[in-house]
């Protein structure tokens, strides 16, 4: 372990609980993320005394060039160094009360601390005082959990769960960063207090539940959150899409599955937030717009345009930035069926124009969405379908080249409008910018200031002299 803790942060620190006469430990995520070799850049350091006193003697050992900071009503401390974000606090005891998760917190001795922990692997310890450096403390076997690949609670799950009911979202977001399986009593644990949820901020669910979205396989802790009954109280839109209806022997495919196969698909191809989010959300509106008509089976008509719309209330609820993010978030919701249409039709220039001009510099991220929205069992139909969307993005390339849709600005401003017809601004600016922009969409003229100036001497012509 010695060799481990080669960083020199680790001796100051140790120097400094030395000649303060307290003892040192490095514990949590750092330990658990050093023994699974996952770079960690948070260390928490717990002290059997004061946490801050021993940070400022840490700061003052660096040469004053680390400021402290200090949250004093948290008793903890805080150093920046490099690129590392060092915690200073000291051990702690902790006893809850039933309706808040803000427990009562007294000074505790290394055990007490380590009690408090979610996680056997969130548990673990490493001493940094000079006689026992590098010393592993694994009271609840943590190690051996890390082996098995389960996550397990060191005190009785319901007391944990029920205490701070943060963790039930964080046992699944480990097992699905890890891939490992939650033990059976924990999970029975937390479908028992799954409501007790409801006294957990928004801010801190979603925070969970976008670290989940950002793990290599999403589909684990969204499964795990579906079965154990906590994503009906977290994200019910979602919950929504499951199950499949069959009237006169037609059934229609199970929209929770499919978006989980599609948003494990995407994955693999971002590591962008708001694209995963865009998957999660492309068929939200299946449910709401689902008829049954009994020539063609199952519809959703218009679930793209209903689902887009529905996307700032969702984000609202889960506390999610309504800003540019989301923006994007609905554009490739209501975009999501266009490449479709594209593929299966003869392409006409216009229509790919139309596409690139509404998608802009998005029109990737789309095709990457249509692609990982192929969900066949069918491998013949997957590769067709995925030929098929070759072609599309040949015909976008071919005709970005030639017309420069993507970035779409109009040759003709609606200046220029003004000044050759005299005119201020108005209905008739509008009406001159709309036919231009149209004109070029439909190819009639180039994109180009030319032919969009004859255009508008026509068009201006025909508008005044009614
Ligand atoms: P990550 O760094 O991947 O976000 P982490 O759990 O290592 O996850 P923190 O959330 O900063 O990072 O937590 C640091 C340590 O504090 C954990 O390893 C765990 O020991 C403890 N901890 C954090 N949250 C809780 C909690 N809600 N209940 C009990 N212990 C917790």
């Amino acid at each position: 372990m010695k060799t481990q803790l080669s960083h020199p942060i680790f001796k100051v620190i140790s120097e400094c609980a030395d000649e303060m006469n307290v003892q040192a430990f490095v514990i949590g995520g750092w330990v658990r993320d050093l023994l699974l070799n996952r770079p960690c850049k948070d260390i928490d350091i717990v002290a059997i005394g004061s946490g801050i006193e021993l940070a400022e003697a840490v700061a003052n050992k660096l040469g004053g060039k680390h400021q402290v900071t200090i949250f004093k009503s948290f008793g903890t401390a805080q150093i920046v160094y490099e690129d590392y974000d060092i915690e200073f606090v000291g051990a702690r005891k902790e006893s809850y009360r039933t309706e808040s998760r803000k427990p009562i917190v007294e000074n505790g001795t290394l055990e007490d601390d380590q009690n408090r922990r979610d996680f056997t692997i969130n548990a673990l310890a490493i001493s940094l005082n000079s006689k026992t450096y590098g010393n592993l403390l694994d009271p609840f076997e943590g190690q051996k959990d890390m082996n098995l690949k389960i996550i397990r609670t060191p005190l009785n799950p319901d007391i944990t769960y029920s205490d701070d009911p943060l963790r039930m979202m964080r046992a699944i977001r480990f097992a699905t960063q890890l891939n490992y399986q939650i033990e059976t009593t924990s999970l029975e644990s937390i479908k028992k207090n799954k409501e007790r949820i409801k006294i957990i901020s928004k801010e801190r669910i979603t925070d969970e539940l976008n670290k989940i979205i950002l793990a290599p396989t999403p589909s684990i802790g969204f499964k795990l959150l579906f079965d154990t009954g906590l994503l009906h109280f977290i994200f019910p839109e979602m919950v929504a899409l499951q199950g499949v209806e069959i009237k006169n022997g037609k059934g229609h495919k199970d929209n929770f599955y499919h978006t989980l196969e599609v948003l494990d698909n995407i994955c693999k191809t971002t590591d962008d937030l708001w694209l995963r989010w865009a998957a999660i959300l492309h068929d939200i509106a299946k449910p709401p717009t689902k008829r049954f008509e009994p020539d063609h089976g199952w519809t959703f008509h218009g679930h793209e345009d209903k689902g887009s719309r529905m996307v700032p209330k969702i984000f609202a609820d889960l506390k999610l930035p309504l800003n540019e993010k989301m923006k994007y978030v609905q554009k490739l919701v209501l975009l999501h069926l266009r490449p479709i249409v594209l593929a299966k039709s003869e392409v006409s220039d216009s229509a790919v124009r139309r596409l690139l001009f509404e998608a802009g510099d998005d029109i990737d991220d789309l095709m990457k969405l249509c692609e990982a929205d192929i969900t066949s069992k069918n491998e013949y139909k997957v590769q067709k379908y995925l030929k098929n969307f070759e072609l599309v993005r040949q015909k976008l390339k071919e005709v970005e080249e030639k017309d420069n849709i993507r970035n779409w600005q109009p040759p003709i401003s609606g200046e220029d409008i003004m000044k050759a017809f005299n005119i201020s601004a108005g209905r008739e600016v509008g009406i001159i910018k709309n036919a231009i922009r149209e004109a070029i969409l439909d190819g009639i003229i180039k994109n180009e200031y030319e032919e969009a100036y004859q255009f508008m001497m026509e068009k201006g012509k025909e508008l005044f002299n009614k």
